[in-house]
């Protein structure tokens, strides 16, 4: 007596379908050599050479090149890109922007007023300043520089795609 065995051993050869653009194992792999700084095949099919130490950070009057040497940039280069997430690199961007409101800023009174007026005539413009940190790593400082030298050093643009 034949006992229905499990005859359904179909022939599931494991085919990834290309329809009409990358496997999404490959996009995930695209990501991530992107995210780690690696070179990559750009959704256009443009290949995105391997990001570098920028020899140069800017060429601004504070010469914040100077203040961040080149083994600080090595060492930031390798911690960021080791992030090799997305996400984890943004926090880490964030966490070295200091953006603040200057609300407190001493304003020069234009007018003079009584000191109990407070009457809201001419409202100081509120100014925001970011302040850009590259940490000097492994170290726990950070360095303050002008917004260019802070996109060299993390070899970013400030273009987000
Ligand atoms: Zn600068």
């Amino acid at each position: 007596m034949a006992t229905p065995g499990p005859l359904q051993h179909a022939h599931h050869a494991p085919q990834y379908q290309d329809k009409g653009g990358i496997p999404k194992s490959k996009r995930k792999l695209q990501k991530h050599l992107r995210s780690a700084g690696l070179a990559y095949i750009s959704r256009t099919g443009k290949l995105i050479p391997a990001k570098k130490v920028a020899d140069e950070l800017c060429q601004c009057p504070h010469k914040c090149d100077a203040s961040v040497p080149l083994e600080a940039r090595r060492r930031l280069f390798e911690h960021f890109y080791g992030l090799g997430e997305a996400d984890l690199q943004n926090q880490f961007l964030r966490k070295h922007m200091d953006l603040r409101a200057r609300l407190n800023a001493p304003t020069p009174p234009l007018t003079s007023s009584t000191p109990e007026g407070g009457g809201g005539s001419g409202r100081p413009p509120r100014r925001i300043t970011c302040k850009y940190l590259v940490p000097l790593l492994p170290s726990e400082d950070t360095v303050e520089v002008c917004q260019k030298a802070f996109v060299s050093a993390f070899v970013i643009t400030t273009k987000r795609e």
